[in-house]
């Protein structure tokens, strides 16, 4: 059992948990995640470890309450518990100083991207940071970003702050300007990591990607998360989840996470209903 520290809500149905994990701390690198159970006959599902303290013995998770095992997570309280918590899991990221990095981190992606940049920068590089989110109400993690971005653009889907649009235009647009860039870090939803990279391609632009695969074992077992890289059969939980984002399938990560769309709606639903009784 996994004990929760604190609790925070950055905005709404998003959440950071510090939770007592110590050993995971210890070990935990970026690009890492933990897979959770929220009880005994729950589903496992992957996040991103977003800080750790190794002294203290304790982790922070951000998740955003999407379907039933986020919402399940979201009602627990500080001082209860998680009934599971594996990991450190996935390939740390490769870290070195690349010079100049635009890092694009769109929704809650930015908890993913956040450790990343936060070693990127520390390791030398300049960082351009592009923060999207739909709305003002949902962008999170700007203090965190500032702190460690030379630079910061913040943009919203519908304008409410910053630039009216997607992270994705200010990365055309820094191309654009000719600014030197030597990598470019997109996370997010595939479908802006997959245009991310379209953007990048023609200018052979070292793009790395998350990819964010349905994973269940996430020990490299069950094959759930498999993601075709340059045309060969990968798994996202041990081979990734980082890619070369000019080598991933992205129509078929987008199809493969859509797989289930049906099921989990209906799981949503008998699980709000119940809660209503
Ligand atoms: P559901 O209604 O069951 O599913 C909603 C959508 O989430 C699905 O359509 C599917 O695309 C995806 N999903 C469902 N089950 C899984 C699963 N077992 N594994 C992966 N995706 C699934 N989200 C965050 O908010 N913060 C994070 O830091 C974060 N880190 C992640 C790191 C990795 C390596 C991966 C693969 C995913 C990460 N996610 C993160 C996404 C998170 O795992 C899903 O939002 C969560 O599993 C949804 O579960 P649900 O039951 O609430 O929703
Ligand atoms: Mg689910």
């Amino acid at each position: 059992m996994y004990q929760i520290l604190a609790e925070r809500e950055l905005a709404p149905n998003i959440k950071q948990f510090m939770i007592d994990a110590p050993l995971i701390a210890r070990k935990c690198m970026p690009g890492q995640f933990i897979v959770l159970r929220t009880s005994d006959k729950g589903e496992r599902i992957p996040l991103t470890v977003f800080e750790r303290d190794p002294k203290e013995g304790t982790i922070a998770i951000i998740f955003q309450e999407v379907g039933k095992t986020t919402k399940e997570l979201g009602r627990l309280r500080t001082g209860e518990t998680i009934q599971d918590v594996v990991g450190p899991l996935g390939t740390p990221s490769e870290i070195r100083n690349y010079g100049q990095v635009v890092a694009a981190a769109g929704g809650t992606a930015a908890a993913v991207a956040y450790p990343e940049i936060k070693a990127l920068r520390l390791a030398g590089n300049r960082l351009i940071t592009i923060l999207g989110a739909r709305s003002k109400d949902l962008l999170i993690l700007e203090e965190e970003m500032k702190r460690y971005s030379n630079e910061l653009y913040i943009t919203t889907d519908d304008g409410s702050k910053g630039h009216h649009g997607f992270v994705t235009d200010i990365l055309r647009k820094l191309i654009a300007d000719g600014k030197k860039i030597d990598m470019v870090l997109a996370i997010g939803p595939a479908m802006m990591m997959k245009v991310a990279s379209e953007i990048t391609r023609p200018f052979r632009i070292k793009t790395i990607v998350s990819v964010n695969p349905i994973m269940l074992d996430a020990t490299g077992m069950c094959g759930v998360c498999r993601v075709r890289v340059n045309n060969e059969m990968k798994l996202g939980c041990v081979d990734g989840p980082e890619f070369d984002g000019h080598q991933v399938d992205f129509d078929q990560l987008i199809a493969r996470q859509n797989m289930y769309t049906e099921k989990e709606k209906e799981s949503f639903h008998i699980y709000e209903s119940k809660m209503k009784k």
